[in-house]
């Protein structure tokens, strides 16, 4: 396994998981991603590796019967803990209750975001919420393997290249295997996360922090959703897209993998059972449910996704949305991102400076971050952010 165009790597791990002779390794480079490492002296050239990789046998995007749903899980206080409408939740406690377990991402005691299995309820609040940073899938597919082989009901939710790497990796179509990919805008570097936490933890030097919320609803809404840092109770930050420089740089493109400008994964027939995303245009398909606490939307692709969906219909509500209507403005299914023409300069610049240095560089809290920001709470405080963003949005739809 050589890698000679970083695109042509998404990073899922398939390759290493499926190594007979563990000549394999993840090993981060430069950009703080992770590539496989040969170690030639073991290395057999069985070819497995080539086999499973989903980037090399991406599935192509052929029609299939499909059904949609715009959805949200009726307990409050879980739909606003997730970042949309609270429906991975709800897909997980059905497989936990059968006896399942559950794979997803979440933090590690340093905040770095990994895959790793729930087996109760409790534990499910770990993977809620959506991290913008690529996730280390470790050797999960290997344990996924080992419970199926034990006959074992597993839910797995990721990219939807984690989700590809893992079906490639297993090669058949296991049914007690159910996937939940998302739509995904692509994912940040681990260095740049890294650079983020160093900045913040210096800013807070006498607390602790416990909890990180990329999109966190409680405070203004569900459309203004922001990056919230928590010490217990204790809320120490709370900045938005406009203000927080990770969410900045997330939404400007300039730090994700290589592999995500030329995605070989935005399509809408998938290999998951379950696709699931954002629904900010609620008032498109159900006016009453504008109500700030968010909504996702739901792509059923298989019998199998039928059957989890009809698993959960009583803890949630639900209306049937035709698969057309459901996807035609999304465009990150389809489209990869363009990378930031400076990311190459970012990227060197990570090298040498500390995460105060760079983010001021390069995300400066200027005058007019500050003017929208003031912009921004006045519209929430005064009712019609949910209007403006909505009208913001279909007016560069249409210049597009
Ligand atoms: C990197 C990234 C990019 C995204 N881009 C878009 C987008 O462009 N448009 C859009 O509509 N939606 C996007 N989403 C999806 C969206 O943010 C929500 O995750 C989705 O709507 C599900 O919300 P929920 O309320 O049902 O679940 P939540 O409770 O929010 O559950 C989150 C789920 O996402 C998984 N997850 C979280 N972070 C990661 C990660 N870093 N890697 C792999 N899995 C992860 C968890 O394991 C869990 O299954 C993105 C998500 C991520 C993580």
């Amino acid at each position: 396994m050589k890698i000679v165009d970083k695109k042509d790597c998404c990073g899922c791990g398939a390759c290493v998981n499926a190594c007979p002779s563990h000549s394999l390794t993840m090993a981060e480079d430069e950009e703080g991603f992770l590539y496989p490492e040969t170690d030639d002296s073991t290395c057999t050239e069985c070819g497995l590796c080539g086999k499973c990789c989903p980037v090399l046998h991406a599935k192509a995007d052929i029609p299939f019967a499909q059904d949609g749903y715009l959805a949200r899980i009726k307990d409050l206080q879980i739909r606003k803990e997730s970042t949309s409408g609270g429906v991975f939740t709800a897909i997980a406690q059905s497989v936990i209750r059968a006896g399942g377990i559950v794979y997803g991402a979440a933090y590690d005691q340093d905040f770095r975001v990994c895959h790793s299995a729930a087996l109760t309820d409790q534990e499910l609040y770990r993977f809620r919420g959506s991290k913008y940073v690529q996730s280390d899938t470790k050797e999960t597919f290997r344990e996924v393997k080992e419970y199926l082989r034990d006959g074992k009901l597993v839910c797995y939710s990721g990219t939807p290249c984690q989700i590809e790497g893992l079906k490639r990796y297993l090669k058949e179509e296991p049914a007690h295997l159910i996937t939940v990919d998302f739509v995904c805008h692509g994912v940040p570097s681990p260095l740049i996360w890294r650079k983020y936490l160093e900045m913040q933890m210096e800013k807070y030097p006498d607390s602790h922090i416990t909890d990180i919320l990329f999109r966190n609803k409680g405070k203004f809404g569900y459309q203004y959703s922001v990056m919230t840092i928590k010490s217990g109770r204790k809320e120490l930050y709370a900045r938005g897209t406009e203000t927080d420089p990770m969410l900045r740089a997330f939404f400007s493109d300039i730090c994700d993998r290589p592999s995500c400008y030329a995605c070989k994964f935005k399509k809408r027939y998938r290999m998951s059972d379950i696709t699931i995303w954002d629904c900010f245009d609620v008032r498109k398909f159900q006016v009453p449910w504008d109500d700030h606490t968010g909504a996702s939307q739901m792509l059923v692709h298989t019998d199998k996704g039928r059957t989890v969906f009809r698993s959960i219909e009583e803890r949630v509500e639900s209306v049937f949305i035709e698969p057309d209507r459901l996807t035609e403005d999304t465009w990150p299914m389809f489209e990869s991102v363009k990378a930031k023409s400076v990311r190459e300069d970012f990227f060197r610049d990570a090298a040498s400076m500390c995460g105060f240095e760079l983010f001021h560089k390069y995300y400066p809290q200027n005058l007019s971050v500050k003017m929208a920001r003031c912009g921004r709470v006045i519209c929430y405080k005064t009712g019609i952010y949910g209007f403006v963003r909505r009208m913001y949005h279909r007016y560069f739809k249409q210049r597009k």
